[in-house]
């Protein structure tokens, strides 16, 4: 079966096609500046990369160019869309009706809609994404995976706020928590290279990209996670603050004479490791300025380690131990200098660092001594293939 994976975000589509028999990528590619200038990336697997500018006004011209690019005679992968079987849909918030991927209907839109002012910057992007592809593909079954869904067996205690009940009850304020397509992925995988039952480990995982997430996994469910409400909270990440005291707001819309939305969108976009260093958001510049002797950059590599450190402690705690802890996404996949700093801060737990294995970059590795009490990893996440095989399941 060939699945078509789509990731929309409120400018960007991301897409992917995926072959269900053997898990290979057949074309991917990306339309970016939607709605601004319009560029279009298509990589297949047997022919020429190429990127141009295409005028995208929408998302609905963004799905029109991919479906070109597709079914191109010279440069394409499949001859008619009818050849694909099923869309997989990755969607930001689900709330807490969708506890697992659903077939889409008129009812699950709808659903996804109310979800909207929980995630107000990515849920409307993801409707959009579905509406065009009923609109070019009406007879192809979509399917919606849900970053929260993941994290729906943290128990009350993790999830609850500490605040009114009346605004979990009324407006369903709590803790969802995202990556969970990824969390989800790379603990099965570990389980698998560690040849022990899912059910049976305890596993932290450290979902580290432009946003980042820590999630503790017990006997094969999320019992907690770093992020919230919303992306904003947990560790601090490329342009975000992560948790900060919540007194923070007040004060600094007071010192700069802003509103809260205006200091919300200062923690988004001009805080973490950007905010702190001044330098970039991008894990490869504050590297090079750490080894080029920038004070800054070096401050703000160790306050991201410092809340990495601090989150795995508390979920040592929280799991009652742990058998392993796994490193993924760009950062945690690409950048040997933080996996060490944490690997060596955790050494009072017994965690012995392999140094050579710790050298590598996007590939799949115990970064760990074989003596190691806890095994730590590096292994790439794929939430392309993730809800690929999630669409086949449910539509088989
Ligand atoms: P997201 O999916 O959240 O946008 P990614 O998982 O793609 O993020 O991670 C992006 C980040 O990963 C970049 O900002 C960069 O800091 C880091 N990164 C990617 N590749 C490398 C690399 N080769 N070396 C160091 N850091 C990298």
């Amino acid at each position: 079966m060939k699945i078509l994976v789509i990731n929309c975000g409120s400018s960007s589509l991301k897409f992917q096609l995926i072959n269900s028999e053997d898990e290979s990528v057949e074309a991917k590619g990306l339309c970016e500046r939607i709605g601004i200038d319009g560029s279009f990336t298509f990589k297949p697997s047997n022919g020429d990369s190429y990127t141009k500018e295409v005028d995208m006004p929408t998302h609905s011209e963004a799905m029109s160019t991919l479906i070109s690019a597709l079914t191109d005679p010279d440069n394409g992968v499949i001859s008619d869309m009818s050849e694909i079987s099923a869309v997989g849909h990755r969607i930001v918030h689900g709330g807490e009706d969708f506890t697992e991927s659903v077939i889409i209907d008129d009812n699950v839109i709808a659903k996804i809609e109310e979800c909207v002012p929980l995630a107000p910057l990515h849920n409307p992007a993801n409707i959009v994404g579905i509406k065009s592809c009923l609109e070019y593909m009406p007879d192809t079954p979509n399917v919606a995976v849900f970053d929260t869904a993941f994290h729906h067996t943290m128990p009350e205690s993790a999830y609850l706020y500490a605040i009114p009940y009346k605004y979990y009850r009324n407006y369903k304020i709590r803790r969802y928590g995202f990556h969970g397509t990824s969390h989800s992925f790379v603990s099965k995988r570990v389980a698998e290279i560690m040849n022990k039952p899912y059910e049976e480990l305890k596993t932290i995982v450290c979902h580290l990209g432009n946003g980042a997430s820590i999630c503790a996994v017990k006997d094969g469910e999320s019992i907690d996670t770093s992020m919230g409400l919303t992306p904003l909270a947990g560790i601090a990440m490329g342009t975000r603050s992560g948790d900060i005291d919540p007194g923070i707001l007040e004060v600094i819309a007071k010192k700069e004479n802003i509103n809260v939305c205006e200091v919300t969108n200062i923690l988004n976009k001009e805080s973490g490791v950007y905010g702190l260093s001044g330098i970039s958001s991008d894990f490869r510049d504050i590297t090079k300025a750490i080894s080029e002797g920038s004070e800054a950059a070096m401050t703000a590599i160790d306050v991201y380690v410092t809340q990495i450190v601090r989150f795995i402690g508390a979920y040592v705690a929280i799991l009652g131990g742990v058998d392993d802890i796994v490193f993924t996404a760009g950062i945690g996949e690409n950048t040997p200098l933080v996996r060490q700093k944490v690997c060596d801060r955790l050494k009072y737990l017994g965690i012995e660092l392999n140094y050579d294995h710790n050298n590598v970059r996007g590939e799949e590795m115990m970064i760990s001594t074989e003596n190691s009490p806890i095994k730590v990893f590096v292994i790439p996440t794929n939430e392309e293939l993730a809800i690929a095989r999630e669409t086949v399941a449910l539509i088989s």
